[in-house]
């Protein structure tokens, strides 16, 4: 991973629309300008197993036991060797969906591939009609990068999702995966890509130190926990909330590389270790250890993201309802002077209502249970920030249990609810939730740590406050090269 280009999956799906500013080489086909669809038509169907990590090594033995112990109860299991490193995988499962295996805390998938799709590649023009068969696989390099535009979807299945007209820097290559979805990676630099993905992920018109603060915490992110998002995937990350959002050329991206260059380099470790730094929009006032969402890691922790200390136990049903009705003095706690206070407004505290009717429905649909009417909605744990980490819903013909934040997230809601730091009410007719934050609360809170920097707090002294007993080194890339590739 800490080559110095990224493979970063930009579209993946059945049809993709482009617009072509001036003709460019598709392949062995010349496409005129105008606008073109592009999508990959299955001429035979794949059959994929797919496997939910359970375990990983850098030696293989050391999975032994793992898998032994999942197959005494009942699963086939697989391994794969990906970037160096060894991977253990119960299953099969036909769909990669976390929702399949409601009780363990993994949500990564790799496929085994007993036979791949077949498909073709076929352009369409939009105002003619006409269409041209490409190759399967081809790099297209634009002139210059609006030459060519791709219309994405930003924040894909979430609440907030729109589409955009996006360009990338450097090469895209088209192929098609081995499920036969029509598949864009752009090849990038590894800098450039975070000098984008720091543009994307908040806008550049935050203080200058909270950009600055993203841009170490994004690094880590890269080169710790990226590897494991996409196991067995012709490439590194994909493109939306799931990895990190890019959306490639961006109007900030001036102020983005002065970001990039006064932090070239600089990475968190703690103990000589990188730390897997995550982050996400709102914490709600409690930021949620690492371990309470991901599983076991060496730095895991929980701050309070206010002034002082904060000694309530979060993880009490009382004082979490008082937590939520009485807030306290919160950085994220911000009212909407401008975009970045305007979230930290919607999502600190938030309300949703749920019909019973269709939280029956959606969980049928989620997870293909029908528990009947649901008449109870309970959480079981929390952890340290209010966050439910447990949730049981009690339905007349049954009980579903559902267990991990982004899970549960999933569960009551038909896309997913702002973070999984709620209490539930019922009126009559209705399941209200009141909640707070917006994400799953692990690492920096990017509207808090917006906070911080416009009232003069520097980046190492925001990456402190979310990460304390952390320092700030330059990542050795021939080093670490040899760790992670
Ligand atoms: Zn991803
Ligand atoms: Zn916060």
């Amino acid at each position: 991973m800490a080559t110095e280009k990224l493979k970063v999956c930009i579209f993946k799906g059945d049809k993709v629309k482009i617009e072509l500013r001036k003709p460019i080489k598709f392949g062995n086909q010349k496409l005129r300008a105008g606008v073109w669809e592009v999508r990959s038509e299955i001429l035979s169907s794949p059959h994929i197993d797919y496997f939910l990590v359970v375990g990983e090594s850098a030696e293989k033995d050391r999975l032994a036991s793992t898998i032994k112990e999942f197959e005494s109860r009942g699963y086939s299991s697989s391994v794969i060797k990906y970037k160096g490193i060894w991977f253990a995988g119960i299953g099969p499962f036909r769909v990669p969906d976390p929702l399949q295996i409601l009780s363990h805390h993994s949500v990564y998938f790799f496929p085994e591939v007993k036979r791949p799709a077949i498909a073709k590649v076929i352009a369409r023009n939009i105002s003619d009609g006409r269409t041209v068969q490409l190759a399967q696989h081809f790099y297209v390099s634009p002139g210059e990068p609006f030459d060519l535009i791709i219309y994405n979807k930003v924040g894909r299945g979430f609440h907030f999702e729109f589409e955009e007209r996006q360009s990338y820097e450097g090469e895209i290559e088209f192929t098609i995966g081995y499920d036969g979805k029509l598949l864009l990676i752009n090849h990038i630099e590894l800098e450039r890509y975070l000098a984008s993905v720091i543009s994307s992920e908040m806008l550049v018109s935050l203080p200058m130190e909270a950009l600055k603060a993203q841009a170490v915490v994004a690094r880590n992110w890269l080169l710790t926990a990226a590897i494991k998002h996409h196991i067995g995937e012709p490439f590194d990350v994909c493109n939306d909330d799931h990895c990190q959002e890019y959306r490639g050329i961006r109007d900030g991206n001036n102020i983005a590389r002065k970001v990039i260059d006064e932090t070239r380099g600089e990475a968190l470790y703690y103990k000589g270790k990188l730390v897997d730094t995550r982050f996400a929009k709102v914490c709600g006032g409690v930021t949620e250890e690492f371990n309470n969402v991901w599983g076991e890691t060496f730095y895991s922790c929980s701050i309070f993201d206010g002034p002082g200390t904060y000694n309530m136990d979060l993880q009490k049903e009382d004082n979490f309802r008082l937590w939520i009705e009485q807030p306290p003095p919160a950085y994220c706690n911000t009212q909407g002077d401008t975009e970045y206070f305007e979230y930290g407004r919607k999502y600190f505290r938030w309300y949703e209502t749920i019909d019973p009717y269709a939280l029956r429905e959606i969980i049928n649909n989620k997870t293909g249970i029908d528990i009947g009417y649901p008449v109870r909605v309970n959480p079981l744990r929390r952890g340290r920030s209010g966050r439910i980490l447990q949730l049981q819903i009690k339905g007349e013909k049954g009980t579903l249990d559902v267990t991990g934040e982004l899970k549960i997230r999933a569960i009551l809601s038909p896309t997913y609810l702002p973070s999984s730091a709620f209490y539930v009410k019922y009126n009559g007719q209705q399941f209200i939730l009141r909640g707070a934050g917006w994400g799953h609360g692990v690492g920096m809170c990017q509207v808090g740590a917006a906070k911080l920097a416009s009232i003069g707090w520097n980046y190492r002294q925001i990456l402190l406050h979310y990460y304390p007993n952390t320092e700030v080194r330059q990542i050795h890339v021939k080093k670490e090269e040899g760790c992670v590739s």
